[in-house]
Order: C-alpha cells, then sequence, then structure tokens
C-alpha cells in the first residue's frame, strides 16, 4: 500500500535536516504503529506524506500503490487514497462543517471518476457516521473545528476519514487530549474502517490506544529514522521503561 524509501527531508528555509532516510513498508489491510520522543519526527513524516509546504524532500521516495505521492499536489495524494488526521485539526472560520464534508466528498468522488452523491444520500450517511462519533447535530452546522473541545475535533478529524473511505490512513496522535470515553469512540471509529483494503499508520505517544487499535507492527522513531521495528509487545516495553533502553542498544 504504502512503500516509503530513503526518506530524507530538511525543512525549506533552514539547514535543519528532520528526515534522515525512512524506510517503511505497510502492506494492505495492516496497521501500523509508529512511537518515539518528541521531536524525532513524527508529524513531519504524516506532513511530508500528505503535501504540506515548508519542508524540502532531498532524497528517497513515498509510493501509494506504486503511485510516487511526493510529486502529487496535496488534493491528488488525497484523491489517490491517502487522509491525515492531524494531530492539531484546523479551524476553519465561515466554512460550515456540513458543506466542508459534502465538498471534501464530492471532490473525491470526482477525481475517482465516481457521480456525486445526492443531498439526500449525502445527509444519511453523514448523519449516521455523525451519530457512532456522538458528534450532534449542532456540531455539524458550526464552523469547522470552530469552538469545538479538543476531544470534538479529534473525532470530526474520524469523521471525516470515515466519510473519504481513504485507503491509507494516517492518525496522527489522535489520543492526545483525548479522555478515556472518547478514545473509545475514536478507535471505534478507526476499527470500524479496518478493512483488507485499507490500512493505517497511527502515530501515538501512548500504548493504551493500542490496547483498542491493536497494530500489526510497532516502529520505533528517533531522530529522523525508524530505529527498531516489533510487533505489539514492543509498544508494552515503551510504555515499562520508556526509549532509554531502545536508544541505547540501537546505538
Ligand atoms: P514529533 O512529531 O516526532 O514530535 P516533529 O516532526 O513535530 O516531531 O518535529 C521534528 C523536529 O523538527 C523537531 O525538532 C521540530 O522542532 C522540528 N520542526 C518540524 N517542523 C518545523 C518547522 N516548520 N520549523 C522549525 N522546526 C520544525
Ligand atoms: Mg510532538
Ligand atoms: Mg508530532
Amino acid at each position: 500500500m504504502l512503500e516509503i524509501n530513503n526518506l530524507h527531508v530538511k525543512l525549506e528555509e533552514e539547514d535543519k535536516v528532520i528526515l534522515k532516510g525512512v524506510n517503511l513498508s505497510i502492506e494492505a489491510g495492516s496497521v501500523h504503529a509508529i512511537m518515539g520522543p518528541n521531536g524525532s519526527g513524527k508529524s513531519t513524516l504524516s506532513y511530508v506524506l500528505s503535501g504540506k509546504g515548508g519542508y524540502e524532500v532531498t532524497d528517497g521516495s513515498a509510493k501509494l500503490e506504486g503511485v510516487e505521492l511526493l510529486d502529487l499536489d496535496p488534493e491528488e495524494r488525497a484523491a489517490a487514497g491517502l487522509f491525515l488526521a492531524f494531530q492539531y485539526p484546523v479551524e476553519i472560520p465561515g466554512v460550515g462543517n456540513m458543506t466542508f464534508l459534502r465538498t471534501a466528498v464530492n471532490a473525491q468522488r470526482k477525481a475517482r471518476g465516481e457521480e456525486e452523491l445526492s443531498a439526500g444520500d449525502f445527509l444519511k450517511i453523514v448523519r449516521e457516521k455523525a451519530k457512532a462519533l456522538q458528534i450532534n447535530a449542532e456540531m455539524m452546522k458550526r464552523p469547522v473545528n470552530v469552538g469545538f473541545s479538543g476531544g470534538e475535533k479529534k473525532r470530526n478529524e474520524i469523521l471525516q476519514m470515515a466519510m473519504l473511505e481513504p485507503k491509507m490512513c494516517i492518525l496522527d496522535e489522535t489520543d492526545s487530549g483525548l479522555d478515556v470515553d472518547a478514545m473509545k469512540l475514536v478507535s471505534e471509529g478507526v476499527n470500524a474502517l479496518r478493512d483488507a483494503g485499507r490500512s493505517f499508520l497511527v502515530i501515538t505517544h501512548y500504548q493504551r490506544l493500542l490496547d483498542h487499535i491493536k497494530p500489526d507492527f510497532v516502529h520505533i522513531m528517533a531522530d529522523g529514522r525508524i530505529i527498531k521495528t516489533g510487533g505489539p509487545e514492543l509498544a508494552l516495553e515503551v510504555e515499562k521503561n520508556g526509549y532509554a533502553d531502545i536508544l541505547t542498544e540501537v546505538a
């Protein structure tokens, strides 16, 4: 599904290298988790994959189903099936949440050569998915994320993901700032989307999220590289001992 090879990234405006050769291969239908100390480059990886500006790729590639993502505009990457749930979801004043979703869904369908959803069909689908995430009608009418609590913003990210039905879903610290109940809701939303044709890259600081969203592989990222890969037990090891032992072992 996603094949990242020797990815090197620096800041566009500064001589600061952030990613120093990331290699990661994600098969269709699998869930991979990335953990790692703050500042190791996890968010940068998700930004570079989704096409955010401000970064320069100096080497390497990132292919989604064989297509080079790094050559595409952000909206082309979305149309190809990539989705990023942000660590810090953005507020968009003046754009209604429902309008935003409908525009995004129809743009996606158009890019895939499918017909637009009728207003009635769209409403039916969005109401059902919003209900599962306990997003009420009033929140759907408000501007995107404006005045939403931290947990509401994260649930709204999952609603977008559920509506867009991407192939490759990246979740950047979707659990941070969530209470236990909200984390359960978000996890259930993610698990409902698990499918043989869909993959997930879950970036998290906490093993507890991985109790709910069970990963096939866990990667540890430090200083711009993936330094260790294992199964779910690796997350438990991190929870118990922190990163120090792994960093020492790798060094
Ligand atoms: P993580 O998500 O693992 O905590 P980030 O990808 O957010 O790490 O950051 C990696 C490093 O790159 C940090 O040292 C961070 O300060 C730096 N960095 C990332 N983006 C920028 C930016 N736009 N300007 C300056 N520094 C940045
Ligand atoms: Mg961080
Ligand atoms: Mg981050």
